[in-house]
């Protein structure tokens, strides 16, 4: 709930709702571009609605502001399938034929093209379907002109985690492929950006909470004894956070490292908190969104040896070895073991110049000029009128959601929507790309338990806003770079990462502007993980884009108004991206008895069956939602196929 009225919240500073409304304006347009295109003849495609928002004269889609992410009406189709009450009318076939169809126009959809036109020849006929208006999916850009600075964001995926870890299949993808220098990337961080400001983090302890909006923030250095001294708690739930951070207490004396692996695997994280640590509500009320980052639940939710594997604090005295838990073969540590070659290995936007580096290899003239390298690729602007060209081998088609695909005459039909017509093309293969829930409702030829099997997980829903400032003057005044708000809607907000590649330089005095991002993980606590990500997105559906503006301008305000932050003078621009789909489900050993079992008995690996030419790939066929994993699933299917 907002402390402050909308007009002191800026709501009705004109900005930012034209910028709103030109994100819906161009997307009419794009179905306006589309349905003057009728017929089946090839040149009908390229106008698809992604076409339009990028073609001369509009802006690119990531410089599309208001509800971005998986934007308003990209997933109208798709549910009325799920639903039954999709009607196609008629289906006209394009008479297009492919080598190769790919559904889903993400890192995994873009690196199936990569794997298949490698082993396949440079001639090989690739068409990519995606049902959003911008490709690369969760791997999203957002950019803001203010002024004469170009800002860049990554509107989903952040960064390349762990690349030691790889398969070489992943890693050389990225580093032979596409020539990405990994050393030299990581050393285009300005790692001290802030700490020459002698900024801190901060906790926001809002009025309905805790009886007044206060920010905390945290001295470098300062013991957490004097740090939660000042935080408006009673003496016992300070005495819990300052135990929490540093017990060297063995909760578990005698036990082996196995045993305590064992309890711990089965103990959700917040009983652990409140048993071995003494948390009360309070103590928890702070952190108990520490976990949200990784896994989109809250610490009652997951279990202690996921939440001690990841690094979450009160594990200080067990002594456990860094080996995972024999009794599961599925930690975050064990797949993702950091070493020393590892670090921040960040693009100003995002893995979205990964997904942009992919599609300049492979549709001819996507970028102008010669292949984009690198260090080009952060300022480069793609030609989204170039994308789906009836001259080019690979082409790659925006706002198409596809309802139908089956094998038939020895190839695949494969039927999507677009702009309201619905159209079909023929594949010797297809590879879908896009999520298990998707494919369970569109290839019709699955047998029931590969249906149960792919909609066992669900997708874990995230929102990443990203607001546009004329300056940060207030974050300096304040001397904060990061404000945790672990009682209000979102569960943080912060400056960001200062990087300088190839002719892009963020921006980075307090004078100057600058985005902040604010993330937040909707769901439902009490319920089973799969229950609170479901929950979650539906709640998140429903949240229109006034309400996150509201929270975002209010968290703020609550935070810097005094001092000096004016959200009607200081908000340039902001694009809130949606992800209701997000990560692929992980599992765990609270709610997934199948963590239990061999990986060929789990669903996902159920799931990722090839049923004659259609093969699966996706992050959701690995259950793991990373960059890498989604590469791996993408050189899986092209293998089948194979
Ligand atoms: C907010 C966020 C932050 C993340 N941060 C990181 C990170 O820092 N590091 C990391 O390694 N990983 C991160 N991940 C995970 C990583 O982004 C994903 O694992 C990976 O990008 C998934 O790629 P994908 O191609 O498998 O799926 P997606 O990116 O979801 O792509 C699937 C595509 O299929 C399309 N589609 C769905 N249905 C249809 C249909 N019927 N017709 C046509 N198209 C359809 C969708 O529109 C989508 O574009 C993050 C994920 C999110 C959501």
């Amino acid at each position: 709930m907002a402390r402050f009225s909308d007009r002191d919240l800026g709501m009705h500073r004109k900005i930012t709702r034209r910028d709103f409304l030109d994100g819906v304006a161009v997307g009419a347009a794009g179905l306006a571009a589309a349905a003057a295109f009728p017929g089946a003849a090839q040149a009908a495609t390229p106008a698809a609605a992604g076409a339009a928002a990028g073609g001369p004269g509009s802006p690119q889609p990531p410089a599309l502001t208001g509800l971005r992410g998986q934007q308003p009406g990209s997933f109208d189709v798709a549910h009325a399938v799920r639903d039954g009450r999709f009607e196609p009318g008629r289906v006209t076939d394009t008479g297009e034929s492919y080598d190769l169809v790919v559904v889903g126009g993400g890192i995994s959809g873009l690196a199936a093209a990569w794997f298949y036109r490698k082993a396949a020849g440079r001639k090989a006929r690739i068409l990519i379907l995606d049902a959003l208006d911008d490709f690369g999916g969760h791997a999203r850009r957002n950019e803001f002109q203010v002024g004469r600075h170009l800002l860049l964001s990554n509107g989903g995926t952040v960064y390349m985690d762990t690349p030691s870890s790889w398969s070489p299949q992943a890693l050389g993808l990225i580093t032979q492929d596409l020539g990405v220098d990994l050393p030299r990337l990581l050393s285009t961080v300005h790692d001290d950006a802030y700490g020459r400001y002698g900024l801190r983090s901060a906790t926001l302890f809002d009025q309905e909470r805790w009886g007044r909006d206060l920010l905390v923030a945290r001295e470098p250095g300062e013991s957490w004894e004097s740090y939660a001294a000042r935080m408006p708690l009673g003496e016992a739930s300070r005495a819990a956070l300052v135990r929490l951070y540093t017990t060297k207490e063995d909760f578990y004396p005698g036990l082996t490292d196995a045993q305590k692996k064992e309890i711990l695997a089965r103990t959700p994280y917040e009983s652990y908190l409140r048993e071995k640590i003494g948390m009360d509500d309070d103590a928890l009320a702070v952190m108990r969104r520490g976990t949200n980052g990784l896994w989109g639940v809250n610490v009652d939710r997951v279990a202690s040896a996921d939440a001690w594997a990841a690094g979450q604090p009160g594990f200080g005295g067990l002594g456990l070895e860094h080996t995972p838990w024999p009794g599961a073969g599925f930690t975050p540590l064990q797949i993702l073991k950091e070493t020393e070659q590892d670090g921040y290995f960040y693009f100003p936007d995002g893995n979205a110049s990964i997904a942009r580096l992919l599609v300049s290899r492979l549709v001819p003239h996507a970028f102008p000029g010669r292949e984009p390298g690198w260090q080009d690729i952060p300022t480069a602007r793609t030609r989204y009128d170039r994308l789906d060209h009836p001259g080019s081998t690979v082409r790659v088609r925006l706002s198409s959601t596809v309802f139908d695909v089956r094998n038939e005459g020895g190839g695949v039909s494969v039927s999507y929507s677009n702009g309201g017509r619905s159209l079909r093309v023929r594949a010797k293969g297809v590879v879908m790309a896009c999520w298990n829930s998707v494919s369970s409702y569109v290839v019709p030829e699955l047998p029931p338990e590969q249906v149960a099997a792919m909609r066992y997980g669900a997708k874990v829903p995230l929102v990443y806003a990203r607001v546009a400032l004329r300056d940060w003057r207030a974050f300096a005044h304040a001397r904060v770079s990061r404000v945790s708000t672990p009682t209000m809607y979102w569960n943080s907000f912060g400056l960001p990462t200062v990087t300088g590649i190839g002719d892009f330089e963020m921006p980075h005095s307090p004078e100057l502007p600058t985005v902040v991002s604010l993330s937040a993980t909707p769901n439902q606590p009490g319920l089973t993980c799969r229950e609170q990500h479901r929950a979650g997105r539906r709640a998140l559906i429903r949240t229109p884009f006034e309400d996150f503006e509201r929270e975002i301008r209010d968290a703020m305000t609550r935070a810097l108004g005094e001092h000096g932050f004016d959200p009607g003078r200081d908000i340039a621009g902001i694009t809130v991206n949606r992800w209701a789909h997000g990560y692929a489900y992980e599992y765990n050993s609270l709610d997934d008895p199948a963590i239990f079992e061999p990986e060929e008995r789990r669903p996902y690996a159920l799931a990722r069956r090839p049923v004659g030419r259609i093969a699966i790939a996706n992050s959701d066929s690995q259950a793991f939602a990373y960059t890498h994993s989604a590469i791996d699933a993408a050189y899986r299917a092209v293998e089948h196929l194979a």
